[in-house]
């Protein structure tokens, strides 16, 4: 991961400073059990310290959202490292309704538009309910050698929660929002906080055969990112289709 991209290695494990918190277990489109919430400490510290990054170093953790593949290792680095917590109010509420035993302590709050900014480096924050009432996806720059890439993430990808129409319909409102919103800002690469939904695992193998000269595998280009967010949201209005009104 650190080789990846040189902002993500910033901004994804901490290199210099922010984590972009993707705590996944095991097999993340499972269920989620304690079993699994369980291992994520050590998931985080050994991982960390795998990268030859130090998790100490963590100043910053943007969570998602607050389902546990995601702010389950949140509590661990605020307890051990004394990281700083940045979530949606909505989301830290969702935590406190549930009182899950990896409940983190609430910290700073993230807005819409909110920039989190360590040195030269920048992430944008924006509120995109829909998977959950407060989750976040983020905008951030990286670098492949000397060229410029920007990084958009959506922050939640299923419709786990049910055939609610207003989530449903405010999924739809965000992917469209947040389709523009990389298209103007000219995002070309796209992150799933989920590996296996975006073949991040292929990507990786790819980047270990990269000649010079050979396209970053995991820049695919604006293009690709407008149909991306394009098709989530019409997933999300064709669901609202076969939800009762
Ligand atoms: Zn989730």
């Amino acid at each position: 991961m650190k080789r990846m991209l040189a902002g993500v290695a910033c901004a994804a494990f901490a290199g210099s400073s922010v984590l972009f918190a993707q705590v996944s277990p095991p097999a993340p489109a499972a269920p989620v059990l304690s079993a699994e919430a369980a291992n994520i400490d050590a998931e985080v510290d050994e991982g960390l310290k795998k990268l030859g990054l130090d998790p100490a170093d963590v100043k910053y953790v943007v969570v998602s959202h607050g389902h546990v593949d995601h702010a389950g290792g949140a509590k661990f680095l605020q307890d051990k490292y004394g990281a700083r917590l940045v979530m949606s109010a909505a989301d830290y509420d969702l935590m406190e309704r549930n009182t899950p035993t990896w409940r983190p302590k609430r910290d700073m709050i993230a807005t819409d538009g909110m920039a989190l900014t360590l040195g030269d480096f920048t992430m944008t924050l924006y509120l995109t309910p829909g998977h959950t009432d407060g989750t976040i996806s983020t905008v951030f720059p990286v670098r492949d050698g000397d060229r410029r890439h920007l990084v958009a993430t959506w922050g939640g990808t299923s419709f786990n929660f049910g055939p609610i129409r207003a989530r449903l319909l405010s999924y739809a409102q965000q992917a469209d929002r947040f389709r523009a919103l990389t298209a103007q800002a000219g995002a070309d690469v796209i992150l799933s906080n989920h590996p296996g939904l975006d073949g991040t695992h292929a990507r990786v193998a790819a980047l270990r055969t990269r000649t010079p000269g050979d396209p970053h595998p995991f820049v695919v280009g604006n293009g690709v990112m407008q149909r991306y967010l394009t098709a989530v949201g019409q997933c999300a209005q064709a669901a609202l289709e076969i939800v009762s009104a």
